[in-house]
């Protein structure tokens, strides 16, 4: 794809704002720049704060308003589909149906959640008294996304974010901020000035965003070593967080399991968005009655898969993000041979420009190999035999990470059972990811604190606030 003259700008206001420095982006599909993204400078960040900070008074009183400029957003964000997915696929590196996919998730989002009801309690009415529990905004939110979702990552925090009565500050990662520049660019027709704000530029920018005295509450989607610094940062000024942060889902295939049916779900579970995904099946124990054919089957999946240009409408699986990611996943399949792995299928960089690495499937590989032990974040799964139950849920478990798991069985019961005893914050039955803005989202151990999604997400967004009436 080559350079575009398109100029991205940031929000800041209900404004563009002028662009002083600028970084490149690069298109993973070649490698090269295409284009360039503004560097927030801190005098823009203090104005962006401040809008933000000026909006909220106005913005947090009116619940009717806001519940209709959210279905606005979901208005806007539909009519643009198009244009969004097409720089979504330029900097990330999705297919484009993936791409309008994801920004029409975000859309739902925003019409899903200005229909939502805000969680409001009354636990007494008597003759004597009547006590509520209501829920209050914090005031400016400083939001902070990864790369592999950008546009979806940013309408999920943002819709509840606003719909509470708060205003946002948003940061894009680096490596993906353009689509994200334009969603705050077209939402600033539907939303008062100051009420979202998107700021772009590098990891330093993230720590400024967490060191803001404007900002109230942070809201941060990514690693978890980047995680813990935010939560360091929040302490001082006591602000609050919500941290969703990285897995290495297990996924357990009982031995009543037909592989041949789930192959292809559980292929797509490990590899879709090329395994750049937080709830991603990272680590597969299939009991050793369906092991063989299941590993099979899965590569059967593998070799069809049309790997290449996001842009090409053949393709199934485009490139990793960046070129850290790709030396990661091709650095931990090569520790995972030399400790080793099988191959059963790709194995190595498909060797033309750009960050592209095909599905891979490892066996004869177990914990205590890096690509087990940790989040490999790309295409490239271990699949490993068991033979009783308890065994394959010690192994699961056995990691700081906890965020999604799954059960893979033909005996729903049973699965339920074995699901329950998964360290995570979902645990499924013969599915493994995918979210829904109705129901709760988080991670348990180091995948994350506090949940998003739902009346417990709107909960998030807000602090409670007893109100007491006493007729005595
Ligand atoms: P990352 O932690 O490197 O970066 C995430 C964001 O934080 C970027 O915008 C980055 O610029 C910013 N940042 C970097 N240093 C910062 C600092 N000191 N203070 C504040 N912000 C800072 O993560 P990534 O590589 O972009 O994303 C991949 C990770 O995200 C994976 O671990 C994945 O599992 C996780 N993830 C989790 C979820 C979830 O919902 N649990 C969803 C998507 C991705």
């Amino acid at each position: 794809m080559s350079t575009t003259t398109k100029g991205f700008h940031m929000t800041i206001g209900g404004a563009l704002a002028p662009t002083e420095q600028t970084f490149g982006v690069i298109d993973p599909a070649t490698g090269a720049v295409f284009a360039e993204a503004p560097t927030c400078t801190p005098a823009q960040l203090d104005a962006a704060m401040d809008a933000a900070k000026g909006a909220f008074p106005a913005w947090s009183r009116d619940e009717a308003a806001r519940r209709a400029a959210l279905e606005a957003c979901a208005d806007a964000i539909e009519a643009n589909t198009e244009a969004l997915a097409r720089t979504l696929t330029m900097e990330q590196g999705k297919p484009l149906a993936k791409a309008e996919g994801e920004a029409k998730g975000a859309a739902h989002w925003f019409r899903e959640v200005a229909r939502m009801e805000i969680p409001h309690d009354v636990l007494r009415d008597d003759e004597s008294a009547r006590v509520e529990v209501r829920r209050r905004p914090l005031g400016v939110v400083g939001s902070i996304v990864p790369w592999n979702f950008p546009v979806f990552l940013a309408g999920v925090k943002t819709a509840p974010a606003l719909l509470m009565g708060n205003t946002v500050v948003l940061k894009p990662s680096p490596f993906t901020p353009l689509a994200t520049l334009e969603l705050g660019e077209m939402l600033q027709a539907v939303l008062p000035p100051g009420v979202f704000n998107v700021v772009s530029g590098g990891d330093d920018l993230g720590a400024a965003i967490t060191h803001h005295p404007a900002v109230r509450m942070l809201c941060f989607t990514g690693s978890v070593a980047t995680g813990k610094k935010v939560a360091a940062a929040a302490a001082p000024d006591l602000k609050r967080f919500v941290l969703e942060l990285g897995g290495n889902d297990p996924a357990i295939v009982l031995e009543d399991a037909d592989p041949e049916a789930i192959a292809e779900k559980l292929f797509w579970s490990a590899f879709g968005n090329t395994g750049q995904v937080c709830i991603a099946a990272k680590r597969v124990y299939a009991h050793e009655s369906v092991y063989h054919p299941l590993v099979e089957a899965m590569a059967e999946v593998a070799r069809r898969v049309r790997v290449g240009p996001g842009i090409e409408p053949e393709t199934q699986l485009g490139p990793l993000n960046n070129a850290p990611q790709f030396q990661r996943v091709d650095e931990l399949v090569e520790d995972a041979k030399r400790a080793g792995a099988k191959v059963v299928t790709g194995g190595e960089p498909l060797g033309r420009p750009g960050y592209f690495y095909p599905p891979t499937i490892l066996t004869d590989v177990a914990e205590g190999v890096r690509l087990v032990d940790e989040e490999q974040f790309g295409p490239a799964l271990p699949v490993m035999p068991f033979r009783d139950v308890d065994e394959a849920l010690e192994r699961a478990n056995a990691t700081h990470f906890g965020l999604m798991g799954s059960v893979w069985t033909q005996d729903l019961d049973r699965g339920a059972e074995v699901a329950a005893r998964l360290e995570v914050g979902t645990a499924r039955v013969n599915r493994h990811g995918g979210v829904d803005p109705r129901v709760p989202f988080g991670g348990a151990k180091w995948s994350g604190i506090g949940y998003q999604f739902g009346r417990w997400g709107l909960e998030t967004y807000s602090e409670l606030q007893v109100i007491e009436l006493n007729r005595t």
